[in-house]
């Protein structure tokens, strides 16, 4: 294990101030970054910004890079602040998902063209005819799988379908330890490229098919795919702990998101939650 990159836990202030580097830089992505509400509205939306991740708060003042702060991080957050709300009137309850919402600057993992949309509730194109998951689901999701026995408590969680790496950014505010897998090799650089001056240590990359699962690190408190199959692969069911929770998107053109629970060594259950749309699950690497 070498030192960089590999900070635990994640620094809320790593993340939100990507926008500027140790020279000042603005990063490209952000200078064209999100809507521009006038600079009266940014004190206000430093102050909701705050709130919801307060949880955070004592890792972002000792993080290095918080000692920039720039207009653009404060509109993002203040546009992120709506798109939370958004989720939360939509159903999502969990708070503990919700400040996770709020700490992850979405419009990071966004082609520079396709930031101004980044707080929209859709799902957008990230490449290779994927795309990243529309914000309402991916809280959706992690709810249902923060729903357990544990109190929400989550050691090791899965994700297949890394794509540009939002989702699993988001999880690793909620469990220990994130491993997610790409079958799309250049959606897997991406991602690490994305995720790299982010400096979040408890997640870990890997390419190839994740219809296979990690035997390797297994048991998973919870599994979410992010791609749709035509039944949950057996293998990712076999490697969720007992108490665990999966969530997958099933079906083909019309599709459901389905909640699995392993309550026995040979006993799932599983409920279906709502309708969605996910792009395809595929076998084998590209
Ligand atoms: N989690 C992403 C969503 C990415 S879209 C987000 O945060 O928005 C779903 C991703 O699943 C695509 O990148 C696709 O390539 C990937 N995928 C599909 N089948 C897969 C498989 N068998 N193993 C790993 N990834 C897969």
């Amino acid at each position: 294990m070498t030192g960089k990159g590999k900070r635990f836990p994640l620094s809320l202030s790593a993340v939100v101030d990507r926008s500027t580097n140790r020279e000042g830089q603005a990063s490209p992505k952000v200078a064209k970054s999100v809507a521009t509400p006038q600079t009266a509205t940014q004190n206000a939306a430093a102050q909701h910004a705050k709130r919801a991740a307060s949880a955070f708060e004592p890792r972002a003042h000792n993080a290095p890079a918080a000692s920039h702060e720039r207009p653009a991080a404060l509109i993002s957050d203040a546009v992120r602040h709506a798109m939370v709300a958004r989720i939360g009137k939509a159903g999502v309850r969990d708070a503990k998902v919700l400040a996770a919402m709020q700490a992850v600057p979405r419009h990071l993992f966004l082609d520079p063209g396709l930031s101004a949309q980044a707080y929209v509730d859709a799902s957008l194109p990230i490449g290779y005819h994927q795309t990243i998951s529309q914000p309402y689901i991916v809280a959706r999701m992690i709810e249902a799988m923060r729903n357990n026995a544990n109190n929400g408590e989550l050691n090791r969680v899965l994700e297949i379908g890394t794509g540009c790496g939002y989702q699993a950014a988001v999880l690793s505010l909620v469990a220990k330890e994130v491993y997610s897998i790409e079958r799309i090799k250049p959606l897997h650089e991406l991602a690490k490229a994305n995720l790299r001056p982010m400096r979040i240590a408890n997640i870990r990359l890997h390419y190839g098919d994740g219809m296979l699962g990690l035997p390797q690190v297994a048991p998973f408190d919870g599994i979410i795919l992010a791609a749709a199959g035509m039944e949950v692969p057996q293998s990712l069911l076999e490697q969720l702990a007992i108490g665990g929770r999966l969530v997958a998107p099933v079906g083909g053109r019309h599709q459901v998101l389905q909640l699995v629970q392993r309550i026995g060594k040979f006993e799932w259950t599983s409920e279906t939650l709502e309708d969605c749309h996910f792009v395809p699950l595929r076998a084998g690497t590209v």
